[in-house]
């Protein structure tokens, strides 16, 4: 009797039967992901039960039969009865198709199956008549189930001894498009084992057709024979279920470049097992050199995620925070669902468990580098300092207290990158501030006039990257440490001012460009005419880097003068003020571009500040 597939189930069959996919391969990891599915459950069934339980007799087997062109994927696992045939390999059991049919188009179809699964009916890329030759166990009965070309399906009953499922595919006719014949290779298979099934917790095993030498036959000229034998495709156990001890440095080096993680050598790995509410194994890298696009929108973040020795995602984003973006390897996690959506998997309570589990772990290795191995963590920040700072200034702030701890920024005094925390240990008890300079480049923050009023003993981080100081305004404060731009203004207390230069700065004030918010008299000024300070939140720096900006036209910093009390300049401007109102407004003109050259910002009109210099010559 012929049995209609339910609706559901048939359009999906329709849709992988049409597959123009170049992934077709990827039914193989399904079909075998179903068998170790299969094999757990069996496995779980006899621990539960008193018979002794033999791990040989668990296994996958695949078999090539090239006279038929059929392979056979096949499990000693629970097997399936009639009413099991019916709804798994009739039915769609989870809801969704339509949902699946819709992303189709936008997203990759190899990681879509095993979300909507849909596993089993993938086999239809490849093969247009399906046989399943299945037994459950306990069950007195065995039966096939046969569909070809995905038009209904029948069930009748068979002849098996042995519990479990063999799934036999028909092959499809190789055309130009693509040859299907390969999967009758047993380099090809062996290859696609290895690529998408090696930590299958089951030996996925097939007989092989080796070569050897006749034995007897002469050394010189030797005679050779074929012969076949088991061999398991798959690894006994993946590396990050394996003891440390019994690993070499270089086996993690070669993990990393077999798992495609990066052409560089892996800058430190976190090889960790938590047992806890979750339990989380994982094999974590920190690259050595950030991908050519790691800075660009191009760049996925993610882990793998397996479950159960079967893959389940290539890059599960939700494992990683942005600030570890950098971070390449995979995650094992025992207890969830395979198959589930990304949908799902995004709300699920336990994945952001483990995501915060993996996410502590790399702080610590970091913290761990950062204490221990410095010179390596100099490095690690080197590449990607960038994007721990980017993280803090993208998410307002709201993850500083677990990333300021890991910033490095150059330190003036002891002429090397140190943390917040080292600044804070080596300064004076009495002082209530990070002082801070900025520029383009370290040499020119060291020539700056306002870093050589800065007191002799005070420690100043010189910050020669743009976002820094926008960090530190996300960043507000650090272990109740304000920051402070040198470029700042002094707090001033009520000036006294003799009545003169009282006269005179209001004189000047109103002389002054609108970005001249006050003027001051300084004896600090050492052998300069005069400075520009910032007073409020916008710095000299931030109005340079906006400049070029074209929505942020206009916004300046508002600048304080303050004039060299010790200064020629000053003795001629009491002077002009006298006797010369117009010299004395282009004294203040000279006094205010020269103070701008400084600072690296741009003046109005260079032709007549050089023509007013040799004026007052
Ligand atoms: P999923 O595996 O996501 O449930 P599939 O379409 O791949 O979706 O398989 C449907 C169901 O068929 C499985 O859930 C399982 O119950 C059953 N099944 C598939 N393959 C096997 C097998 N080799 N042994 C036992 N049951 C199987």
């Amino acid at each position: 009797m012929k049995r209609e597939f339910k609706a559901e189930a048939k359009k999906v069959m329709d849709l992988m039967i049409n597959s123009i996919y170049t992934n077709k391969e990827i039914f193989l990891r399904e079909l075998i992901s179903n068998s170790s599915d299969a094999l757990d459950k069996l496995y779980y069934l006899d621990l539960k039960s008193d018979e002794t339980t033999n791990k040989e007799d668990y296994y996958i087997e695949l078999i090539a039969n090239k006279d038929e062109r059929s392979l056979t994927i096949k499990d000693t696992g629970i097997g399936m009865d009639e009413e099991d045939l019916v709804n798994n390999l009739g039915t769609i059991a989870r809801s969704g198709t339509d949902a699946f049919r819709q992303s189709m188009d936008k997203k990759d179809l190899k990681d879509l199956i095993g979300q909507f699964g849909v596993g089993f009916y993938s086999a239809f890329m490849v093969a247009d008549k399906i046989l399943v030759k299945t037994r459950k166990y306990e069950s007195d009965k065995a039966y096939q189930w046969e569909s070809e070309n995905a038009d209904g399906f029948e069930i009748k009953e068979a002849d098996k001894e042995e519990v479990g499922t063999e799934i036999k595919l028909f092959l499809k006719e190789s055309d130009q498009d693509f040859n299907y014949d390969n999967f009758l290779d047993q380099y090809r298979l062996k290859e696609l084992v290895k690529m998408y099934s090696n930590y299958i917790r089951y030996p996925i095993k097939m007989l092989v057709t080796k070569t050897r030498k006749v034995e007897g036959s002469s050394e010189d000229d030797p005679k050779f024979e074929d012969y076949k034998a088991y061999d398991i495709l798959n690894s006994d156990k993946p590396i990050w279920k394996k003891d440390k001890k019994d690993l070499s440095e270089e086996d993690y080096e070669n993990f990393y470049r077999e798992s495609h993680y990066g052409f560089d050598k892996p800058l430190a790995h976190i090889h960790f097992n938590v047992e806890g509410l979750v339990n989380v194994r994982g094999l974590l890298y920190i690259p050595e050199k950030a991908p050519f696009d790691f800075y660009s929108k191009d760049y996925k973040k993610g882990l793998e995620l397996y479950s159960h020795g079967v893959k389940i995602m290539d890059k599960s984003e939700d494992l990683l925070e942005d600030a570890f973006s950098f971070v390449k390897g995979v995650v094992e996690i025992d207890d969830l669902k395979l198959n589930i959506s990304r949908e799902t998997l995004q709300q699920d309570r336990q994945v952001r468990l483990i995501s915060k589990q993996v996410n502590k772990k790399v702080k610590a290795k970091l913290e761990d580098l950062l204490s221990n191995d410095r010179q390596k963590y100099e490095k690690f920040f080197k590449e990607f300092g960038n994007n721990l700072k980017a993280s803090i200034y993208e998410s307002y702030g709201a993850n500083k207290d677990d990333l300021a701890d890991l910033l490095l920024f150059m330190s003036n005094k002891e002429g090397k990158p140190i943390t917040l925390k080292e600044y804070k240990q080596a300064m004076k008890s009495t002082d209530t501030e990070i002082l801070y300079a900025v520029g383009d480049s370290i040499e020119k923050i060291k020539a700056s006039p306002a870093l050589a009023m800065v007191e002799e003993d005070r420690d100043v981080l010189l910050l020669d990257q743009k976002l820094d100081e926008f960090l530190f305004k996300m960043l507000k404060d650090f272990e109740g440490l304000e920051f402070k731009s040198i470029n700042q203004e002094d707090e001033v207390s009520e000036e006294n001012l003799e009545e003169d230069d009282k006269k005179l700065i209001d004189f000047l004030k109103e002389a002054s460009p609108e970005d001249i918010v006050d003027i001051r008299f300084s004896d600090k000024l050492k052998d300069l005419g005069s400075i520009i300070k910032q007073r409020g939140d916008v710095s000299i720096e931030m109005e340079k880097a906006l400049k070029d900006q074209p929505n942020a036209m206009g916004i300046k910093a508002d600048k304080v003068l303050e004039i060299n009390k010790k200064s020629k300049a000053y003795d001629l401007l009491k002077e002009a003020f006298a006797n010369d109102k117009d010299k004395a407004k282009m004294i203040l003109g000279l006094l205010i571009d020269q103070a701008r050259l400084v600072e690296g910002l741009d003046i109005k009109d260079p032709v007549a500040y050089a023509k007013n210099i040799w004026k007052l010559i």
